[in-house]
């Protein structure tokens, strides 16, 4: 029997089986559709696709069945009508942008989101008119003040990162709505294995595929999920005439990805919150920023909205840049590179990588010290996670 999703179903089983409608063949794996277009019974059938009197497949820049198939699977995790697929998480954001903006529109974001994500806002969609002002994630009346009869959007991501800092998004919902405006929010660091922002009254949630999703390290992907209007038509209408589609191989392996989501993320959270006690009450550590710490000023709010507190923690070490680098060059298991969301623990220097092209007060208005490394704890052994962290910060 072809697997028909309900609310029944709890959110492993949606992981494994929503989406797929078996073929002919009965396969019992998701197959792959590698091919770029789709022939038509009849020239009248091939009129009546194009002029959409007929649902089906034309050209995988529309839609593709394996495409279809993650993107139906991911609406069914985080409770949407519709999902787009993308080529990349910025893809993404640039689609839902171009989708749901125009010209004199303005966009309020947390000043802390993802550097592409910034450039995006601040470089290309401001010479098309579309402006956008910052504020701290965490202060809902400066959310409140910063809005204007020409804002349309409230963008976030929450938790932050590197810092994980948590906004209630239930309550920045509520301002949003009473001022006309959509929320738009990148549930990358969480995913819906741990946060389902729709059901917190979000309208649109944006993902990086690239990270958890895939969680191996392999593809680069995004998705937007939301209403069957703003999402399945306008964000999909730019999609599928910008390009920025996602590829079925990606797909597939995305696929195979969400399968194994809820096991990992709550693996990765295991180790999360181990390692970050470690670093609480190591010496050479200032502090530490993570959730799922008692000591994390938004702990509480983080445990009533997520079911777990995710796999990225940043720490600051006493000694500044000299002492930071010190510890990363000292680890020997830990991969030096910014991607998070890899099955292997990564460890960077947010001030001089991903954060290096702001200037030092802009920085310093972030909170990103040159003392700051970031880690995505991965699922290696944890005692040897720490081991080579203890090697860093003794070395
Ligand atoms: C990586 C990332 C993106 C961009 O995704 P790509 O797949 O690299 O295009 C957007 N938002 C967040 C929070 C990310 O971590």
């Amino acid at each position: 029997m072809d697997f028909e999703d309900s609310d029944e179903y709890g959110f492993a089983t949606r992981a494994v089986r929503a989406g797929h409608h078996r073929t002919g063949e009965g396969e019992h794996a998701e197959p792959i559709f590698l091919t770029s277009s789709f022939v038509f019974d009849s020239a009248a059938q091939a009129a009546a696709r194009f002029g959409g009197q007929e649902p089906g497949n034309i050209y995988s820049r529309f839609t593709n069945p394996t495409v279809r198939i993650f993107e139906e699977r991911l609406a069914a995790l985080e409770g949407g009508e519709s999902c787009v697929a993308t080529a990349s998480g910025m893809g993404a954001i640039f689609s839902t942008c171009l989708g749901l903006l125009q010209a004199g529109d303005h966009i309020v974001s947390a000043r802390n989101i993802f550097g592409s994500t910034v450039i995006q806002f601040n470089k290309y969609l401001s010479r098309f008119g579309i402006e956008t002002s910052y504020v701290p994630l965490t202060d809902l009346s400066a959310w409140e003040r910063a809005i204007t009869p020409k804002t349309k959007l409230l963008f976030l991501e929450s938790p932050s990162n590197p810092l994980s800092e948590v906004v209630d998004i239930r309550a920045l919902a509520d301002i949003a709505h009473k001022r006309n405006c959509l929320l738009v929010v990148d549930n990358c660091l969480s995913t819906p294995a741990l946060q389902q922002p729709l059901k917190l009254g979000a309208d649109i949630v944006i993902h990086s595929a690239t990270k958890y999703l895939d969680g191996q390290g392999r593809c680069i992907g995004g998705a937007v999920v939301g209403d069957k209007k703003r999402v399945g038509e306008d964000v999909f209408g730019v999609i599928r005439t910008g390009g920025s589609s996602m590829s079925p191989f990606n797909a597939w392996v995305f696929l195979k990805g969400l399968e194994t989501l809820s096991i990992r993320m709550k693996a990765h959270s295991e180790n999360a919150i181990q390692l970050a006690q470690y670093l609480e009450s190591h010496p050479k550590v200032e502090q530490v920023f993570y959730p799922g710490l008692v000591s994390h000023p938004q702990h509480e709010l983080a445990r009533r909205q997520q079911t777990g507190f995710g796999g990225v923690l940043s720490f600051e070490v006493k000694g500044g840049r000299d002492q930071a680098w010190r510890v990363i060059d000292n680890t020997r298991l830990l991969s030096i590179t910014a991607n998070l969301g890899d099955t292997r623990t990564t460890i960077t220097h947010p001030a001089t990588t991903t954060h290096g092209r702001l200037t030092d007060a802009e920085r310093d208005e972030v909170g990103i010290s040159q003392g700051l490394i970031r880690i995505a704890v991965g699922l290696e052994d944890i005692k040897d996670i720490q081991r080579d962290l203890q090697r860093g910060l003794e070395g």
